[in-house]
């Protein structure tokens, strides 16, 4: 190769160099431009890092300040709280779900007496082992372990009763345990020494008025025997001398004295009954009676008073109820006298009427008997509504004062309303008159009216004459509710019209009208050729029978009108012909006539004046009295005399009176038969009551004597084969 080609090639091989240099040079400028920058991001990266280091740093100081400061929070509230729990007085410790106590502040812990073992760690099972080993508490007549065990079954309840418990020192405490929903106790402990010596100190304060209370009842009873003893002589005797003759003055004399002392007996009986139901001894004698009867006694003894002060006494006596229930118709009486009493005394014009309505679910079952008395009296202001009933008030103090009255009626007709399982209560407005109500819930002993009883189906047309708006609307609607037709009237001359357009079968008419009179209108009828039924209502049946168009006719009724003598009226008038003439023919006894004894009526009575006080308290009566002087004569007299019925004196010299009885009825037992025994005694003591009625007596009459107590007691015991001992008020004639 030439020289030419050699220096050439060399000069391309520099060449060729030159270009591979030139071309690394530039790959080396470039990734020395990517290092760089591949530097810049790196470094840039390390400094965000670092600040996010930084930034967590901080977070992490702050947390750790703020737990700090939570901590310190969290270490004063347990300190306070701890503070306070050991500051209450009472014990309060709690335990974990295993029972184990967890703490419990010094006044829990010392009322176990401080014992080591009682500590934080301590399962209850130990503390109560603790506790009766060391005689902490008593445990009464229970062995340790059965306690032990009571206690433990309390506390594994899911929610103990609280406990009592008497500890070794006299100190009661209470414990009180809850559980938690994690299964932790709290058990606080309250010491309750206090409050149970206060309880037994309450107590014997208590049995201590209770015997003073008893020791005042009874020594009212005691003292009520001893005046009313005498005042039996005082109003017996006042009666006696106002039947002799005396001079308008005398009259006058006797009669104070008469009403003062019974004026007297009343606040003496009121004053008594209260005490005896504060006292709790006021007892109920419950027996069969005739409610609406005893309702129409006491309207018919109330009725002459009303008379005179101008106001209507009216009963309306629900037609469908049964009358004959189970309660105390004394003390029914006595509330009913009581209210119907005030009726009358507070009110100066219009009326007071009785109603009574009821409820009862089946023949024998307990009826809602509802009494109400409106009056259309002087009412009384809203804001002694309440008072009224309470001890010794009155509505209005100077008002009253005019009126009289202990202020203890109401009260009294309150508590005994209770007693019997009821309740009393007034609504009232000033100036138009008060409505007294009362609910008793009483036994019926029979259904309503039997079909026997009612009226024929043939009277369809009846006429009622009464001049009285009220009384007749009555009269109206209990004989459309007996299935009549009714027409009603004012007087006798629009009978007389009414009678000749309607051709009724009945005429009911009141005794006393204006113009014509009842029985002058029944003397009209007659001679007008009628011969429908006629009945008079009156107000005095006893005196009706002396009018001589008595036989005109039918039957006289005693106003107001029993609804069951009214029943019992209507149905003897079924017979088929009412014509006058056959009437008095219709009897149906032809029986040949005998002629029956008086009743024979023994009465035992050690006391010489209170025997005078009897006899002239029967001597109207056509009966064969016998006196005893003492328990002894009693029993022999029984045996001879054979009396229908026997009065007897309590204390007697001998043989008291309840031993008689007893002898009496020990003879009866081997004789049969059985007659009523009436207790008289000044006694009025309830538990006395209980004594008597366990010797056998059948009644007891309280002293002073009331002829028309006597009276009914008689009546009662008169048997229908025996001459009746007095006319009866309800007369049937013809
Ligand atoms: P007393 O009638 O003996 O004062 P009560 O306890 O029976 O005692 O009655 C208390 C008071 O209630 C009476 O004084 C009277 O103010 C009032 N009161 C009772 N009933 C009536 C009545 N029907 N109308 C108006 N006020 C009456």
């Amino acid at each position: 190769m030439s020289l030419a080609n050699k220096l050439a090639e060399e000069r391309r091989a520099r060449l060729a160099a030159e270009r591979l240099l030139e071309q690394k040079q530039a790959e080396l400028h470039a990734a020395n431009r990517k290092l760089g920058l591949h530097a810049r991001a790196l470094s840039h990266e390390i400094t965000e890092t670092r600040a996010e280091v930084q930034t967590v740093r901080n977070e992490n100081q702050r947390v750790k300040s703020d737990l700090s400061v939570a901590y310190q929070k969290i270490e004063i509230a347990e300190r306070r709280l701890w503070h306070s729990i050991q500051t209450i007085e009472d014990g309060f410790a709690f335990f974990d779900a295993d029972s184990r106590m967890i703490a419990a502040n010094d006044a829990w812990l010392a009322a176990f007496d401080g014992v080591e073992a009682v500590r934080p760690g301590a399962s209850y099972i130990e503390i109560l082992q603790v506790i009766t080993e060391e005689g902490i508490v008593n445990i009464g007549d229970m062995s340790p372990h059965a306690w032990r065990e009571r206690m433990l079954d309390r506390w594994q309840g899911p929610a103990p009763e609280p406990e009592v418990i008497r500890l070794w020192n006299g100190h009661y405490i209470r414990l009180t345990d809850r559980r938690g929903a994690g299964g932790d106790m709290v058990s606080l402990v309250q010491n309750i020494t206090a409050t149970i010596r206060y309880e037994k100190e309450l107590k014997e304060a208590r049995r201590r008025a209770e015997a003073a209370n008893r020791a005042k009842s009874a020594f009212l009873a005691n003292m009520s025997h001893e005046i009313r003893t005498p005042m039996n002589g005082v109003v017996g005797m006042a009666d006696l001398l106002m039947e002799g003759s005396l001079d308008d003055e005398q009259q006058l004399y006797v009669n104070t004295i008469k009403h003062s002392a019974e004026a007297l007996l009343v606040i003496i009986n009121d004053v008594l009954d209260y005490s005896r139901i504060e006292a709790d001894r006021l007892v109920l004698h419950p027996e069969p009676f005739d409610l609406e009867r005893c309702i129409h006694e006491l309207v018919t003894l109330m009725q002459a008073h009303a008379r005179d002060r101008g106001i209507d006494l009216l009963v309306d006596y629900d037609l469908f109820l049964p009358t004959r229930f189970i309660g105390d118709p004394g003390r029914i009486r006595q509330i009913l006298t009581n209210l119907v009493g005030n009726a009358v005394k507070f009110t100066e014009a219009g009326h007071v009427m009785i109603r009574v309505t009821g409820m009862q679910a089946s023949e024998g079952a307990e009826a809602d008997i509802r009494v109400t008395i409106e009056d259309t009296g002087i009412g009384i202001p809203p804001d002694k509504l309440d008072h009224i009933f309470g001890e010794f008030n009155q509505a209005d103090d100077a008002q009253s004062r005019k009126f009289e009255g202990s202020g203890l009626g109401l009260a009294i007709s309150r508590k005994l309303v209770r007693l019997m399982g009821g309740d009393l209560w007034v609504e009232s407005e000033q100036g138009r008159g008060s409505t007294f109500g009362l609910s008793l819930p009483l036994p019926s002993v029979e259904a309503g009216m039997s079909e026997e009883t009612r009226p024929d189906p043939a009277l369809t047309r009846a006429l009622v004459v009464e001049p009285h708006d009220t009384c007749r609307a009555l009269l109206e609607r209990q004989l459309g509710a007996l299935g009549m037709r009714v027409t009603t009237c004012a007087d006798a001359c629009a009978a007389l019209d009414l009678v000749a357009a309607n051709a009724p079968d009945l005429v009911i008419c009141d005794h006393h009208m204006p113009g014509m009179d009842g029985f002058e209108l029944a003397t009209a009828l007659r001679a007008g050729g009628y011969a429908m039924h006629v009945i008079v209502l009156s107000s005095n049946s006893g005196s009706a029978a002396q009018d001589p168009a008595y036989g005109d006719v039918r039957a006289v009724l005693q106003k107001p009108v029993v609804r069951r003598d009214l029943i019992t009226a209507l149905a003897a008038l079924s017979a088929p012909d009412p014509v006058i003439a056959s009437a008095g023919d219709g009897c149906g006894m032809d029986r040949a006539p005998v002629t029956p004894r008086a009743m024979r009526v023994l009465a035992a009575e050690d006391n010489k004046t209170n025997r005078l006080v009897f006899s002239k308290m029967v001597q109207t009566l056509d009966i064969d009295l016998t006196f005893a002087e003492n328990g002894r004569e009693a029993v022999a007299l029984f045996q001879s005399v054979v009396p229908d019925i026997v009065f007897m004196d309590i204390s007697m010299p001998e043989m008291d009176g309840k031993d008689a009885t007893r002898a009496i009825r020990m003879i009866e037992a081997n004789t049969g038969g059985h007659v009523p025994i009436v207790a008289m005694t000044a006694h009025a003591m309830s538990g006395d009551d209980a004594d008597i009625f366990a010797a056998g007596l059948d009644h007891y009459l309280p002293k002073p004597l009331k002829r028309a107590a006597i009276v009914e007691h008689i009546t009662a015991a008169a048997d229908p084969a025996l001459r009746p001992p007095e006319r009866a008020a309800a007369q049937v004639a013809g």
